[in-house]
């Protein structure tokens, strides 16, 4: 479709702000033609996530361009941590009320900023006019035959691990949203940092993972039912980090930690002794899967009751 009224068209977008003269590897064509034509590796299975944005719900609409694209790239590069994954190409699709030069320009150097450090190449996508900013991107990856890591997989007596901490991004965005942003909580939010690298070293060694998007009860009930086994965790071994514990109460930073969404943090379950370290970012046992269906939340050894399951559209 093109634009009109505005004072760039479709084709020059494209060109100027997201053909790239470095290719990528395994990109037998590029963006340019009806098609990407892409090379998978022998011995290799292709993984493929797909994540939407819309401006006003996904984030506030005053939000940078820049930390858009970076969001809308982050986001992807957490599904595909989850399971195990080298990201490698990835698809756009943008539908834009206007075509401000200045914003397109900002927002693909965010999705460039989040995309290269893992080597992932933009490779096509669709650029349209509509009422309103809804950003959808597509990542495929790849990860050695019969090794991609699943939600599914969590066995009885092994333990409950989380990386980085818990919180910040719902903080951060309230704080964001109510005008008084913290520059590391936003930044959390904005900006997530996938675990990427962590993620392909749990290959062989996790036995369940997911990325936790909607809130940390929420996440891990869901991998507990597609394991089909339940899960005791202690609440006060959540990790929390320092600002969010300066910016907000005891209670406060529970309820962010626990169901507050856009952590973009890894939990899992593995045999305790099999963990591997992480560089630079902290994992942190929280619980023990069990046998009986369901979780239970202990605080310091008190069973406590605890309702809330996350984030969901249409609710
Ligand atoms: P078609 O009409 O065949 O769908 P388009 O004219 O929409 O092709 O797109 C031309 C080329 O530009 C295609 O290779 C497409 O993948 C790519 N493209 C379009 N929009 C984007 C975008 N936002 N980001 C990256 N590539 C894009
Ligand atoms: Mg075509």
């Amino acid at each position: 479709m093109r634009f009109k009224r505005t004072a760039v068209d479709e084709f020059e977008l494209i060109q100027t702000y997201f053909v790239s003269t470095d290719e990528g590897s395994g990109v037998v064509t590029g963006i340019g033609d009806d098609g990407a034509v892409l090379q998978p590796e022998l011995g290799r299975e292709l993984v493929t996530v797909v994540d939407t944005l819309v401006g006003g719900t996904h984030f506030p609409d005053v939000t940078d361009a820049g930390d858009i694209g970076y969001r809308a790239v982050a986001v992807n590069l957490s599904d595909i941590a989850a399971m195990g994954a080298r990201p490698r190409w990835m698809t756009l699709a943008l539908t834009l009320p206007n075509a401000d030069a200045g914003w397109v320009g900002r927002f693909a150097e965010g999705m460039r900023a989040a995309a290269a450090p893992h080597d992932v190449a933009l490779v096509g996508g669709d650029t349209t006019s509509g009422d309103c900013l809804v950003v959808s991107v597509q990542i495929t990856g790849d990860v050695e035959a019969g090794c991609a890591l699943h939600r599914s997989g969590a066995c009885v007596d092994d333990t409950i691990f989380v990386t980085g901490t818990f919180g910040d991004a719902a903080a951060g965005l309230g704080l964001l949203a109510a005008g008084t942003p913290n520059s590391y909580l936003s930044s959390r939010f904005l900006r997530p940092a996938a675990r990427v690298e962590y993620g392909q070293q749990l290959v062989g060694c996790a036995t369940a993972v997911i990325d936790v998007s909607d809130g940390l009860i929420g996440d891990l009930q869901k991998l507990l039912s597609a394991s089909g086994v339940g899960g005791v965790i202690d609440l006060e071994k959540v990790p929390v980090s320092s600002e969010l514990q300066a910016a907000f109460a005891p209670d406060e930073q529970r309820r962010f930690a626990l169901s507050g969404g856009d952590d973009y943090e890894l939990c899992f379950t593995a045999a305790a002794k099999n963990v591997p370290a992480a560089a630079g970012i902290a994992v942190t046992a929280i619980g023990t899967i069990t046998r009986e269906a369901g979780l239970v939340c202990r605080d310091h050894g008190a069973v406590v009751p605890y309702h809330d399951s996350g984030y969901r559209h249409f609710r």
